[in-house]
């Protein structure tokens, strides 16, 4: 009873503290409101500006490039115009272009302002032929050389901004203007999600963008007659008439009125691309509850409500404890309902914690040959072939809810093909991972039996039999991109587009993800496969519409034919696959193989060299050679720098280089282990040298996708770096694009985090994967490297040059040094060096050099170094 009271009576207390800090922070927060909630719209109307700006002048940049590639400037030279081959050329390098760049259009305008060549395959209306010389984006083009212009299409009837840029040859002639078309969506995003109104106007105060939807398209306050006929006639507003919203100021300017009389705050900021245009951040100052500035008024809310809660639990009391029991008996019983319904799929279900399974099904006991009491506890990981693990601790690790297909290990050590679809979730408070299973054995199954019916046939018919094995290229992308349902759709479009190229007799089965298998049947001299796979390639490459997207596809194919190839189901598939992996590794995708004898020979060194390769660290096989990079300071060479490079000489199969071994590496997962070797080595390698003096150069190391992809990268990263003492700020990490395309969520993330730990960042073989230059923007580099084989053509192919060119201008726009690779010749530093390439590397230079030989190197420049300071101490003293 008296500690009732006692509760009683502290509970009071507290609702008079709490009552009397909302009236003082309520007093408070009036006096303040007013003066913050203006600060915020305008800072916010700030960032939203610099954000747009920035995309503003990204695209800037990629009509730049557009400008400048050399498919443009073939197509666009005046000898070229009638030339079909170039024609074709340009469109389908433009439609890539375009797609990578998330543009709607990019098309090339003769000086006249006759379109020459579009992107789109085959649109409803081509815009090609037409004259569009009138819009304003091709004058002032041709006049500034770029222009940034919002309009809303005449066609289209759909916003966008029309980025131009002249189109020059060598000796600054004008060639075209070329025009990238980007929807406003793509840049509407940067405004969604904000309280307020936030919106982007024109001169005359036109929204032309907001995240009201219902406000584009209108003005802010009316517009005059003179304005209203001027919208019309400059056709940026598609002779529309611009209804208006009917605000306007208040006397001193400070916040708006609507016709209701409301009034609300607003911050404006102008932007550089779009002169005399503006973005705008609206708020309702009634809105904006003088409450919620204030932290102590919110406390003592919480507080308030804290007490209340207090008081009326204190009261309900033992009744709460009894409907506990009955809640905690309910969980039980719905999580005996859950494990019923799961007994009822025939899709195997794991549930883990953090990788050890905590229960599972029916279904998943006889997938993997193990009982429930054996699946408990143990390691998920154990269920998956060993090459499968890091992908599934991956997807695992970033939270991936689609189906993917790996590898599974049944109890008696059976690999299977077996597709993944796993969900967070939670149990009891516990986070836990759901995953279903799916044994695709069946659908192999499916495959064989098809393809042994159809060598029946065949034997029978004495006819061949063509086995297609088809992979859509970076398909992952348009996910990424666009969300898993339009890639669904897309998927669903080319099974119908297959499915009606191929006849009655022909099979066409899904095989994985995005993965295909045809089987075509009754191949002779007057029904060859190759015509018919063409087809297939042709009908794929034309462009289909999703969603008002264009999109154009390509994908890579490995043929098998029977009896040729193989006369067993298991044979035929294999020998197909195998083609396709070695078209895509030639350098052959978006065309066909044909399985040859070599392939497999080749398939057999390869296991031969991954056998070779597991012994190499520890039979202390692999060293490391180290390729100088120079700058050129008044003309003198100067070493900054080295590329650690790694070699493999393998006791039984000799020199083996990087390129034959690194890919072997990387798809057994061994990359792993042999980078980290590396990295530790060239770090202790780094430290030695600067303790020995040579503090003033870098040393960059390779990084494969795999090596980033593994969680424990970065920690791995910091603690060899701990352990050597390397400065992090002397490290440079080198990474291809593909691992940018492959994945951009997690590459961000984890390129963050390198960056953070002050090691610097180089992307590699510029120009060699999709070169979107939107990574270069999302990710944060340091250096670009461009891939050897421009700068190798650049003497012998104009474009090559121009690209480079374009190259070095756009990394330095956006603050990055520019290394050349492979320079070899004097003519190819002289061109760089006019260009304002920042570092050089390349035989010419030097080759790749072994420990012994780079310290000598080292030696040299250092001594070089102090000679040239001692003669420039020597010139200032003379001078003085
Ligand atoms: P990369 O990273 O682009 O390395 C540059 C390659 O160009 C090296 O070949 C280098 O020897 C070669 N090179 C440099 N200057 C010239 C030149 O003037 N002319 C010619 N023709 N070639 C030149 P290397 O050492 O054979 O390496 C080939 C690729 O193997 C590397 O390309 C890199 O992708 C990979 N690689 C090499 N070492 C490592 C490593 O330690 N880790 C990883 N992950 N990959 C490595
Ligand atoms: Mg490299
Ligand atoms: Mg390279």
């Amino acid at each position: 009873m008296q500690i009732r009271t006692i509760l009683l009576t502290l509970t009071l207390f507290c609702c008079l503290v709490a009552g009397l800090s909302v009236l003082f922070s309520y007093h408070q927060s009036q006096m303040t409101v007013l003066a913050r909630e203006e600060n915020n719209i305008n800072t916010t109307a700030k960032l939203l500006a610099v954000e747009l700006e920035t995309a503003l002048n990204n695209y800037r940049k990629v009509t730049s490039t557009m400008a400048a590639m050399s498919a443009t400037l073939s197509v666009m030279a005046p000898e070229n115009r009638t030339s079909q081959h170039h024609y074709a050329q340009a469109k389908a390098l433009l439609n890539k272009f375009c797609i990578n760049n998330m543009a709607s259009l990019c098309y090339l305008m003769s000086p006249l302002g006759e379109v020459i060549v579009e992107n789109r395959a085959s649109p409803e209306q081509s815009l090609e032929g037409k004259n569009y010389a009138f819009r304003p984006y091709f004058s002032h083009s041709l006049k500034a050389e770029e222009t940034v212009y919002a309009a809303f299409g005449i066609t289209t009837r759909q916003r966008g901004i029309y980025f131009g840029h002249r189109i020059t040859d060598q000796n600054n002639q004008t060639l075209g203007v070329a025009v990238v078309k980007v929807p406003m969506e793509n840049f509407e995003r940067s405004l969604a999600g904000l309280s307020g109104a936030s919106l982007l106007l024109d001169p005359e105060g036109v929204i032309f963008a907001a995240n009201r939807s219902e406000w584009v398209l209108s003005s802010l306050w009316p517009l005059s007659a003179q304005e209203q006929a001027e919208k019309k006639t400059n056709l940026q507003y598609a002779g529309l008439h611009i209804a208006d919203l009917g605000f306007r100021f208040n006397p001193d300017r400070h916040y708006l009125l609507n016709n209701k009389e409301q009034a609300y705050y607003i911050g404006a900021a102008p932007l550089q691309n779009l002169p005399g245009w503006q973005v705008m951040h609206l708020q309702d100052p009634h809105q904006a509850s003088p409450f919620s500035g204030s932290i102590i008024a919110v406390v003592s809310l919480l507080f308030l409500v804290a007490c209340i809660t207090s008081l009326l639990l204190f009261r309900v009391g033992m009744g709460d404890l009894k409907r506990r029991v009955t809640a905690e008996e309910e969980l039980k019983n719905s999580e005996i309902r859950l494990r019923q319904l799961t007994e009822l799929t025939s899709e195997g279900i794991l549930i883990h914690h953090q990788g050890t399974i905590i229960d599972s099904n029916h279904a998943a006991e006889q997938i993997f040959g193990l009982s429930r009491e054996e699946l408990i506890d143990t390691d998920i990981w154990q269920l998956m072939a060993p090459e499968s693990v890091a992908t599934a601790v991956h997807n695992m690790q970033s939270g991936y809810e689609r189906p993917y297909d790996i590898e599974g290990r049944r109890r008696d050590g059976e690999i299977f093909p077996m597709q993944i679809c796993a969900r967070d979730s939670l149990l009891r408070g516990k986070g836990i991972r759901v995953c279903c299973i799916r044994d695709l054995t069946q659908s192999q199954k499916q495959v064989t039996d098809r393809l042994s019916q159809a060598i029946h046939i065949a034997r029978e018919d004495h006819h061949q039999l063509s086995i297609l094995y088809i992979d859509l290229d970076n398909f992952k992308r348009f996910n990424d991109s666009w969300g898993h349902d339009f890639g669904d759709r897309l998927l669903t479009v080319i099974t119908q587009k297959f499915r009606a190229a191929l006849s009655d007799k022909d099979s066409l089965i899904r095989f994985g993800g995005d993965e295909f298998v045809v089987i075509l049947q009754h191949v002779d001299q007057h029904n060859p496969a190759l015509t018919r796979i063409e087809q297939l390639i042709r009908i794929l490459n034309e462009d289909c519409l999703i969603d008002d997207r264009n999109i154009s596809l390509s994908a890579t194919f490995g043929i098998a034919t029977y009896p040729e190839h193989g006369s067993t189901p298991k044979a035929l598939l294999q020998n197909a696959e195998l083609a396709m992996y070695r078209c895509r590794e030639m350098g052959g995708q978006g065309f066909y193989a044909f399985y040859n004898n070599e392939m497999s020979a080749q398939a057999k060194y390869r296991l031969n060299l991954e056998q070779q390769l597991r012994h190499a660290l520890e039979e202390d096989e692999l060293s490391l050679h180290y390729q100088p990079v120079y700058s050129y300071l008044h003309q003198q060479p100067r070493l900054c720098a080295a590329e650690v490079l790694v070699r493999w000489h393998s006791k039984e199969l000799g020199m083996v280089g990087p390129d034959q071994f690194i890919p072997i590496a990387e798809s057994s997962g061994l990359i792993v282990e042999i980078g980290n070797w590396i990295l530790r080595e060239a770090c202790h390698q780094g430290a030695i040298w600067a303790a020995q003096g040579h503090t003033d150069f870098r040393l960059a190391v390779n990084i494969s996708p795999r090596q980033l992809q593994q969680k424990q990268f970065i920690d791995a990263l910091k603690q060899i770096l701990k352990e050597s003492g390397f400065p992090p700020n002397r490290l440079c990490l080198e990474i291809t694009e593909g691992m940018l395309i492959e994945d951009d969520l997690f590459a961000g993330q984890i390129l963050s985090q390198i960056k953070a730990s002050g090691v610097h960042l180089a992307i590699d073989d510029f120009g060699t994967g999709y070169s979107s230059l939107s990574y270069l923007k999302r990710y944060p580099f340091d250096y670009l490297k461009i891939d050897r084989s421009f700068v190798m053509d650049m003497e012998q192919d104009d474009s090559h040059q121009q690209l480079v060119k374009a190259c070095i201008l756009m990394a330095h726009g956006l603050s990055l040094k520019v290394i050349a690779e492979g320079v070899e010749t004097s003519g190819q530093l002289h061109y760089l060096s006019q260009q304002r390439c920042d570092f050089y590397q390349g035989y010419l230079l030097s080759k790749p050099l072994a420990r012994a030989c780079f310290e000598a190197e080292l030696e040299n420049s250092q001594a070089q170094t102090a000679l040239m300071a001692e003669a420039e101490h020597a010139d200032l003293s003379a001078a003085l």
